[in-house]
């Protein structure tokens, strides 16, 4: 079995799951309850908020707020900004690249009456700042734009985006970083909310966070017990939370002897692809090794990776969100592609326990797949 597919979710390491275990079995109280040993769970969630900050190298003027994941922290990040805020300005700011769990929740604050912007991204990956610059105004509370994109891996220039944010004080920047940890380095103060999860990284399912500065405040979506400040109701869940942490400091720790790798990888795949006929690579300026992203000119993406799954070989037509229906992927209409290029990409999302041995496999698979259908 060759997976390729990390983009989507990746396989949960062993110590993050004997972690989750072994705190599932002793620290299952409520860390609310008064008695001791939910007062000690309490204590614990604490320390692990500092580790976290700690290890993106910010400070105690951010806090981390847990959820379910990166689809929550979008939604409680945008949503909960802007209801706490209406009263400063109408206008928010995204781009056409974001992930559903962004543009969904931009769609349905539009519907109830923002004015709504879907910026352009060049034909190299980076937004076009000019338009940037001309649509970002006084009535302008939210800019929300990832620096990693999911299907294909460009890498968006935050650093710019901020510096153009911070001229207007009443607006603060958002950024979906579901795929940057582990696959790009980021300078996460950038941000004034950002988004992580926990499974995009080796870590289980169902946890991830929302941090964002202090002072910036937000409106809570889910009424209920009031934990994580009143921000976020739901029992926290310590031994998920904990397990979360382990996997962040993991994958900072080991981040470059990881990208170094895939970057051997990433080079051997795209020389290969390169010399097939069929295939348009798509490559950006600036981009994550993890992600590649091409197009089949005259074969049905689907259809080749189903011949792949049926090897054994998981790779992805667009995101996984979104390969279920036979829409074109946004993100490559937004890049320029065609509508036929858009519709059969095929993502290969390399992870780090694949291997130059899976790649050369993969390769030799993939042409003799696409030799077959030649010849149909
Ligand atoms: N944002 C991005 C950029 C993603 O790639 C994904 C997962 N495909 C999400 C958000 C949603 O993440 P989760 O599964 O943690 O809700």
């Amino acid at each position: 079995m060759i997976y390729f597919d990390n983009a989507s979710s990746t396989i949960p390491s062993k110590e993050c799951l004997d972690i989750f275990y072994e705190a599932s079995l002793k620290n299952y109280a409520n860390p609310n309850s008064i008695h001791k040993l939910g007062v000690e769970n309490f204590g614990n969630i604490n320390r692990v908020r500092e580790r976290i900050l700690n290890c993106l190298k910010l400070d105690s003027s951010y806090e981390v707020i847990f959820t379910s994941g990166a689809t929550e922290s979008n939604n409680l990040a945008i949503k909960g900004y802007v209801l706490k805020n209406k009263n400063r300005g109408n206008k928010i700011i995204t781009t056409k690249i974001e992930h559903e769990s962004v543009l969904n929740v931009f769609k349905s604050l539009e519907k109830a009456g923002f004015n709504v912007v879907y910026l352009n991204i060049l034909p190299d990956g980076s937004l076009d700042l000019g338009e940037l610059k001309r649509e970002i105004d006084k009535n302008t509370i939210l800019v929300s734009v990832m620096p990693v994109n999911n299907e294909v891996g460009n890498v968006l220039n935050i650093k710019e985006v901020k510096e153009i944010v911070s001229q207007f004080p009443k607006c603060v920047l958002h950024c979906d970083c579901a795929q940057t940890l582990g696959k790009y380095k980021f300078d996460y103060k950038l941000c004034d909310l950002f988004t992580i999860s926990g499974h995009k990284i080796n870590g289980i399912k169902g946890v991830g966070a929302l941090i964002k500065k202090r002072k910036v405040n937000i409106e809570c979506l889910l009424d209920g017990g009031g934990q994580e400040n009143n921000l976020r109701s739901g029992t926290l869940d310590y031994p998920s939370i904990l397990s979360f942490a382990y996997t962040i400091e993991d994958t900072q720790r080991n981040f470059d002897k990881n990208y170094k790798n895939i970057e051997v990888l990433r080079g051997f795949l795209t020389k290969e692809l390169e010399k097939i006929e069929e295939v348009k690579l798509h490559t950006y300026e600036l981009s994550t090794p993890y992600i590649v992203n091409l197009s089949l000119k005259t074969k049905k993406a689907s259809v080749v990776v189903e011949a792949l799954s049926n090897k054994e070989i998981y790779v992805s037509s667009v995101s996984a969100c979104n390969s279920k229906n036979e829409e074109p992927s946004h993100v490559l209409l937004a890049l320029g592609e065609s509508e036929d290029s858009a519709r059969n990409a095929i993502r290969i999302s390399l992870g780090k326990a694949n291997t130059i041995e899976e790649c050369a496999i993969f390769i030799d698979f993939f042409k003799e797949i696409i030799s077959t259908l030649r010849s149909r």
